[in-house]
């Protein structure tokens, strides 16, 4: 029998963030079903840190969060986390409006701001379509930030060895059940582990693993997003472009190592599961690409999916269930849960061990009401969109 102060099932993003802060408390022990870390939506994110995405609190974590990736702790990782990079979003003229509004939200967190026009939004990146019925406005923010994921997992790993707790791959959790004093896991392979307190990290699994424990569902929606990879054409330097966005939220693109990454944006409700790109999303992104870019697809170089799994309001959830003693929700990351990732694990280390709600947060107007499970009972598991 392993036993440990937090058990911790999930060892993605939010399982290892947590685990660093929670290991400062006590024995932490994460079990991740994969051989290797962040092999679901945390290794297959575009890993971007910006104000344009989410609701206030989303916004609220993204801003706390950001001094991390900026400036980590000492030892936490031998190269940068992050490097600056700018996003834009185009408008079409009916999208305008919307380019206004979205300006104002973010604006509570960036001075940085800017309207832009056509032959800026050209400056930029040059192959961007502009005129009548495409871009003909943009907001654009220099502070984006596009995060390592990689160096930030492995970070994480090694904080929580190195404060003496344990994080097993290769562990897939098979049955939780609740003790006199606790909880208890059994892996696939009849490993037991135990705890007073369980940390449900499992990303989109996260549902399945409360039935396990006979804990009634969160509501949790995955929904899967496709990215493919296209090589620009010779001789063309992508790398200062900025994460380009429709505001249309139908098409975005980003460098990445000399390539472009696109998406379009889409969000299909799926079932938790080693996500697939379907033939027909991957020829719907370079179809957008054609649309926003002078750009022409000849080749798709690479493709991926991965889950973006959501709660009905679209706010990151932690805390404990009301009805089961000991049961921590940690979950409904959507897609920002790297970005947010920080700022989730410090509620997380709060509200697990009874200590006091970061106070920088409640500036950044994220409250604990709007995190924690409670508001979401009886509530519809239908996310709605932002
Ligand atoms: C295409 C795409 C683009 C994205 N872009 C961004 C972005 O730019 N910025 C951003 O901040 N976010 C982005 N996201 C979202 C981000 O990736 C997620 O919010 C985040 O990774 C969620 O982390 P997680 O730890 O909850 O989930 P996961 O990384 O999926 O981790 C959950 C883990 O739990 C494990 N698990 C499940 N069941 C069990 C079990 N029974 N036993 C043991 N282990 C189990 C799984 O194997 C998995 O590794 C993007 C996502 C996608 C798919």
């Amino acid at each position: 029998m392993n036993e440990a102060d937090f058990l911790i099932v999930g060892g993605g993003v939010a399982g290892l963030s947590a685990a660093a802060r929670l290991a400062r408390h006590g024995r932490v022990v994460v079990l991740e079903g994969e051989e290797a870390l962040g092999y679901h939506s945390s290794g297959r994110s575009v890993s971007f840190s910006h104000f344009g995405i989410g609701n206030a609190a989303v916004r609220g974590m993204t801003a706390w969060s950001r001094p991390f990736f900026e400036t980590p702790p000492e030892g936490f990782s031998e190269t940068p986390l992050a490097r600056l990079m700018a996003t834009v979003y185009a408008a079409a003229e009916e999208q305008v409006p919307k380019i206004e509004a979205l300006a104002a939200e973010m604006a509570r967190f960036t001075d940085k701001v800017e309207r832009i026009g056509p032959d800026r939004i050209r400056e930029l990146c040059p192959v961007a379509r502009t005129g009548p019925g495409h871009a003909i406005a943009a907001i654009y923010d220099p502070t984006g930030l596009k995060i390592e994921a990689a160096a930030l997992l492995q970070g994480y790993a090694k904080a929580i060895r190195a404060a003496g707790s344990q994080v097993f791959n290769g562990r897939r959790v098979a049955s939780v059940d609740r003790k006199r004093d606790g909880w208890q896991v059994v892996t696939e392979a009849g490993e037991t582990f135990s705890a007073p307190i369980l940390i449900n990290a499992a990303g989109a699994w996260a549902d399945k693993v409360a039935a396990m424990a006979d804990v009634a569902p969160i509501g949790l929606q995955p929904k899967r997003r496709t990215i493919i990879v296209v090589d620009p054409p010779a001789g063309m330097n992508v790398s200062p472009w900025p994460f380009f966005h429709s505001a249309g939220g139908d098409f975005y693109m980003l460098p990445e190592a000399g390539q472009i990454l696109v998406s379009p944006e889409d969000e299909v409700d799926d079932a938790p599961c080693d996500a697939a790109p379907e033939e027909y999303d991957a020829a719907l992104a370079a179809y957008r690409l054609e649309q926003h870019t002078t750009l022409t697809v000849t080749r798709i170089a690479h493709r991926w999916a991965g889950l973006r799994s959501f709660v009905a309001d679209r706010t990151p959830t932690a805390g404990f269930d009301p009805a089961a003693p000991g049961f921590f929700w940690l979950v409904g990351q959507g897609g920002y849960g790297l970005q947010t990732a920080p700022a989730m694990a410090a509620i997380a280390e709060a509200l697990a061990t009874g200590g006091a709600w970061p106070e920088e947060l409640e500036a950044c107007g994220v409250e604990p009401a709007a995190i924690r499970p409670e508001r979401l009972r009886g509530g519809s598991s239908q996310a709605e969109a932002t």
